[in-house]
């Protein structure tokens, strides 16, 4: 047994010593993997949650790794993955901006022998070699059901329902915004609910959201709902119900599951949010830029259709779970967020 454990010992300090020849179990990989997550501001998933989950997933496969983050420029994210390429990184992992200069990246990446995948936001008519992400009609799907539960345990009579889309040059809040209003539309149809104000938040900017949504309480007083496609945009329209002491009474939508949007849950002025388990979305992400750096293409469970590239793209999609004041512990449960940072908002 002796014999063993310092046999172990020595053999796993080869493998993180990275010499290829003596370790036959773990194939090493060749390069490093460049990420570039696309801003700090439409949600705080990107700078909270991804930048370190993907750290530490790149750090359990020991490979060389360098994340970066466009702060919502395009022309930025199209720099940084020059400077990765010629830096020598073997895949290339990117959350799109828009689909425009996301397919610009990967084409030229491409060019240069380098992989890309998707993460999280599909780059439409691009070439990635795989896209990883949740369900995101199903994201849509549970803002709307769970928009109509908390009407329903108003009593809510016909209520006015104001809808404030993602980004519309993310390709993920077409996809949202097809999941709540195949809930939604019926609704609206059959009287149940009225049809309000519908609008797409540009870049998914928190504070015109804001403006976005006081304009539109200003033109329909009356709003009794709103879908709000994640939590960044739910705390900005909570901030303007506050404003006019409507907070608490018109149930709010969101996603993501961020601290304020769970704190804005406890507090009763947010309805729902969608927890989306963002370290099993980098885990993927780390194992299949990991293979690719192989050179292997391991199959994948998923497929995706690009409408515009006219192509199947091998997909890794999640499943997305609701999330309301009722089993909140779930995502704490979960390790996504402390009760320590709930109750104080660290
Ligand atoms: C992501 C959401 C996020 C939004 C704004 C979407 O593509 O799926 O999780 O809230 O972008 O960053």
């Amino acid at each position: 047994a002796f014999v063993m454990a310092v046999s172990a010992c020595a053999s796993s300090k080869t493998v993180s010593g990275g010499s290829p020849a003596s370790s036959g179990a773990k194939a090493v990989s060749k390069g490093k993997i460049g990420v570039i997550l696309p801003d700090t501001k439409s949600s705080a998933r990107w700078a909270n949650d991804d930048a370190p989950l993907l750290t530490a997933a790149f750090k359990q496969a020991g490979v060389s790794y360098d994340i970066q983050n466009a702060q919502g420029d395009a022309t930025q994210m199209q720099t940084i993955a020059d400077q990765m390429i010629t830096s020598g990184v073997t895949v290339l992992v990117i959350t799109n901006l828009d689909s425009g200069s996301g397919k610009a990246i990967e084409t030229k990446a491409a060019a240069n022998g380098v992989a890309t995948i998707d993460y999280d936001r599909l780059t439409l008519g691009g070439s990635a070699q795989y896209y990883v992400s949740f369900d995101n009609v199903a994201v849509g799907k549970l803002q709307g059901q769970g928009l109509v539960n908390c009407l329903q345990a108003q009593g809510a009579k016909k209520p006015v329902v104001a809808e404030l889309n993602g980004s519309p040059t993310d390709n993920n809040a077409t996809l949202f915004a097809q999941g709540y209003n195949s809930v939604l539309d019926p609704l609206y149809a059959n009287g149940t609910l009225v049809k309000g104000p519908n609008q797409s938040v540009p870049n998914w900017d928190n504070q015109q959201a804001g403006t976005i949504f006081e304009q539109m309480l200003t033109a329909q007083p009356n709003i009794g709902g709103v879908l709000s496609a994640n939590d960044g945009l739910g705390g900005a329209v909570i901030a303007i119900l506050s404003k006019n002491h409507r907070n608490g009474k018109v149930p709010v939508t969101g996603q993501d599951a961020t601290v304020s949007g769970l704190q804005d849950i406890l507090a009763g002025d947010q309805c729902m949010t969608v927890y989306k388990a963002v370290k099993k979305e980098a885990s993927a992400a780390a194992e299949l830029a990991v293979a690719l750096d192989k050179g292997q293409k391991p199959a994948a469970p998923n497929q995706t259709y690009d409408p515009v590239g006219k192509r199947q793209v091998p997909s890794v999609l999640l499943t997305p779970e609701a999330i309301t004041k009722s089993n909140i512990k779930e995502v704490i449960g979960d390790g996504y967020v402390t009760r320590a940072q709930l109750c104080t908002g660290a």
